[in-house]
């Protein structure tokens, strides 16, 4: 929902701190000169303002809930300044749902679809698979959220994980070595949807990650009073933290 959530009193939210302050989970990769996000949701536009982001050599959706691919349309803006389809990798499930979601991205036809984005999609096939995405190498894995398929990712020494809630306990051998891995947590109570707190950090501990981050964090956590409760190699991501990897 982001943080502050719209309506709210609570002390998270009205707590001014900036660490408090959450647009929807999202990343954007800088690797050897290809600039690529992960993830498209409802805070786009403002996350592309607030960090400058002028350029995008393509996309990858991890699946199409709302909170990742609500700002799928604001693409426009680099379709329009680079003049040429924006390479967007995805399962075909999540093409499925996103055909819904934006129609006429799809169905491009008439006298206005010169102001329709135009995407080069391409596919992780099957659930699991290594692959090369503008010459980034990559494995994808694959789970479960409240029924929808989720991709995870992998990047060299870290993965990025978000909304995961059912999951094969085959995934740990896409995750041996991990220097950093990124991981939905969304409260400390259980969610139907989500990782709660201890569930994340029993994930991490179960990959062996030399540290972890935890995204997709709602304003029942508070940034401090979370990381007191978190073992030292657990912290809580926040917009705008800067996470190195290597690709061997
Ligand atoms: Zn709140
Ligand atoms: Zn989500």
């Amino acid at each position: 929902m982001g943080v502050p959530v719209i309506a709210c009193d609570c002390p998270v939210c009205t707590s001014g701190k900036s660490v408090n302050q959450r647009m929807r989970p999202s990343a954007l990769i800088h690797y050897d000169s290809k600039i690529i996000l992960i993830d498209c949701g409802p805070d786009f536009r403002w996350q592309a303002l607030h960090f400058h982001i002028k350029h995008i050599d393509g996309v990858i959706l991890t699946h199409a809930h709302n909170d990742h691919t609500a700002g799928f349309d604001e693409l426009r803006l680099f379709y329009f300044r680079q003049k040429a389809p924006i390479p967007c990798l995805l399962s075909k499930v999540t093409e499925e749902d996103l055909q819904k979601r934006f129609y006429y991205i799809f169905q491009r036809k008439g006298p206005y679809e010169q102001f329709i984005p135009k995407f080069d999609f391409r596919y992780m096939e099957g659930k699991e698979g290594n692959l090369d995405f503008l010459g980034l190498p990559l494995t994808f894995m694959t789970y479960e959220q409240g029924g929808m398929q989720v991709n995870g990712l992998r990047f060299g020494d870290l993965a990025y994980l978000t909304d995961i809630r059912h999951y094969d306990p085959a995934i740990f051998s896409h995750l041996h070595g991990l220097e950093t891995l990124v991981i939905s947590a969304l409260r400390f109570t259980p969610s139907p949807l989500h990782f709660d707190v201890d569930e994340a950090v029993e994930f991490a501990r179960r990959c062996g990650a030399k540290e972890t981050w935890l995204t997709h964090v709602s304003h029942d956590l508070d940034h401090d009073q979370t990381n007191a409760y978190l073992p030292a190699n657990i912290r809580v991501a926040y917009d705008g933290l800067q996470l190195g990897f290597k690709v061997s």
